[in-house]
C-alpha cells in the first residue's frame, strides 16, 4: 500500500523523522568519551518530563515491562504487603508482576470503565492502620481502558491516613503526554517505556527514583542482578552503564528531549488534550460509548470504543488494517472483542486525528455497522478548528 502506514495503537507510537535521523548513524564505543554528555542530557531531560528536581534516574534496555519487574524488586521484599488495584488488564499485570516475587498483594477488584477511587484508596489505607502495606502499586493511564487515575487524590488519601507506604505509579502511556508531577504529588517510583510518549521504537525501560526508594533499596534483600537498579545508578553518575545500551536509543531518547523541550511539555500536555477531545468529539458523534464512564477521568492518550452488542471490535481493527492500513489497538483482557482502541499519544496532529477517525469510520462501515459516514469526521473537526479560527473583524 502506498503513502504512509497508520499506526494509530496507543503505543508503539509514530516515530518522527528527526528521531529517526538521529538514530540513523554509527554505533559508538559505549565505554568512550561521547557516552556522557549524552547520558547527561538524557537524565536532565528526563527529570524534567517527570517533573522532578533531583529523582534518580535508571535506564534498562527492557520493555516497561522490565521498569516494573525492576520497581518492584529494588523496593520489596517476599512477603512485604502491598495495595494494588484491578481496573484493567495493565493495572492487574502490575500486580501479578509482584505476586510472581513472593509479595503479598491485596488486589482490589475495580469496574474496569475508570480509574482508581481516591475514596477506595482512604478507606483501605484507613482499615491499615498497623501499617502492613509497604507499597501502592498504580496505573496512571490504564491503557486498556482509557482511563486515568487522581494520583494528587491518592497522595492525599494517603497523606491524610499518615501510611508511610510507597507510592509506586507505572506511567508507561502518561509519561511525556499527560500531567504527571513526580515531586509535587510524591511519587516515590515512577515507570515508563520508551515507545508510547517518548515516540521512540520500543526497547528501553525507565525509571524514575525518589529518595525514600532510594533508601529502601539499600535494605531489601530480593534477589536480584540485571534489574538491580543500584549498579546502573552508581554507573549512570559517571555517564555509563554496568552492561552495554542501547546506544542508538540513547540518541532517540536524546532527540525526543530535545523535541519534547520545544514545544514545551505544557504545550504537549495541552495538545494531547485538544486531540484527545476531539477523538471523543467523533465517538460521540458515532452514537457509540467511551469505555471509561467518568468524564474527569478520560484518558487524553488514548480512547477504548465499545462496539455494539453481537459486533466483533476486532473485525473492526482487522478491516482498518487491511483495507486502510490503520492499525487500531485491539480490545484486551475481558474487553476483547469488546472495544476497539484510537492510540492519540505521541507525535500527532489535527490532520492526522481526522484521517484515523475517518479511517475507524470506513472500516466499521466495511464490516456492516451503521455509522453515519462523516459525521465524526464532522465532530472532530468542529473540537479542533475552535483553536484556529481568527476572531471576528470588529
Ligand atoms: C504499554 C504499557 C505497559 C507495558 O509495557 P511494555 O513496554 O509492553 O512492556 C505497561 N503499563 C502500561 C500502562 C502500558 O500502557
Amino acid at each position: 500500500m502506498s503513502g504512509r502506514p497508520f499506526l494509530q495503537i496507543p503505543g508503539p507510537t509514530n516515530i518522527p523523522e528527526r528521531i529517526l535521523r538521529a538514530m540513523d548513524r554509527a554505533v559508538i564505543d559505549h565505554r568512550g568519551a561521547e557516552l556522557p554528555p549524552l547520558v547527561f542530557e538524557i537524565v536532565g531531560g528526563l527529570r524534567r518530563t517527570f517533573q522532578t528536581r533531583d529523582a534518580a534516574i535508571a535506564l534498562f534496555p527492557a520493555s516497561g515491562t522490565g521498569a516494573t519487574e525492576a520497581a518492584v524488586v529494588n523496593t520489596l521484599n517476599p512477603g512485604d504487603r502491598v495495595l494494588a488495584f484491578n481496573h484493567g488488564a495493565f493495572s492487574h499485570g502490575f500486580a501479578e508482576v509482584a505476586r510472581r516475587h513472593g509479595i503479598v498483594v491485596d488486589e482490589v477488584e475495580l469496574s474496569w470503565d475508570r480509574g482508581v477511587p481516591t475514596d477506595v484508596v482512604a478507606d483501605r489505607l484507613r482499615a491499615d492502620a498497623a501499617h502492613a502495606y509497604r507499597a501502592l502499586l498504580v496505573v496512571h493511564n490504564e491503557t486498556s481502558t482509557g482511563a486515568t487515575t487522581d494520583l494528587a487524590g491518592i497522595r492525599r488519601a494517603m497523606d491524610a491516613a499518615g501510611h508511610p507506604a510507597l507510592l509506586i505509579v507505572d506511567a508507561v502511556s502518561s509519561l511525556a503526554s499527560l500531567e504527571l508531577r513526580f515531586d509535587e504529588w510524591g511519587i516515590d517510583v515512577a515507570l515508563a517505556g520508551s515507545q508510547k510518549g517518548l515516540m521512540l521504537p520500543p526497547g528501553l525501560g525507565i525509571v524514575c527514583i525518589g529518595a525514600r526508594a532510594l533508601r529502601r533499596s539499600e535494605e531489601v534483600s530480593t534477589p536480584r542482578s540485571f534489574f538491580d537498579w543500584r549498579p546502573v545508578l552508581k554507573e549512570m553518575e559517571r555517564g555509563y552503564f554496568p552492561y552495554t545500551p542501547a546506544t542508538l536509543l540513547l540518541f532517540g531518547l536524546r532527540e525526543a528531549l530535545r523535541l519534547l523541550e520545544e514545544e514545551g511539555l505544557s504545550q504537549v500536555i495541552a495538545r494531547h488534550r485538544r486531540l484527545a477531545d476531539a477523538v471523543r468529539a467523533a465517538v460521540r458523534a458515532w452514537g457509540l460509548p467511551i469505555q471509561c464512564r467518568e468524564p474527569a477521568e478520560y484518558s487524553h492518550t488514548l480512547t477504548a470504543v465499545v462496539v455494539p452488542e453481537g459486533t466483533d471490535s476486532d473485525a473492526v481493527r482487522r478491516a482498518a488494517e487491511a483495507h486502510f492500513n490503520l492499525a487500531l489497538g485491539a480490545g484486551l483482557g475481558r474487553l476483547a472483542g469488546k472495544v476497539f482502541r484510537i492510540g492519540h499519544l505521541g507525535a500527532l496532529n489535527d490532520l492526522e486525528v481526522l484521517a484515523t477517525v475517518a479511517g475507524a469510520e470506513l472500516a466499521m462501515t466495511v464490516i456492516g455497522m451503521s455509522v453515519p459516514l462523516g459525521a465524526g469526521v464532522a465532530a472532530a473537526q468542529d473540537v479542533l478548528l475552535k483553536r484556529h479560527l481568527m476572531p471576528a473583524p470588529r
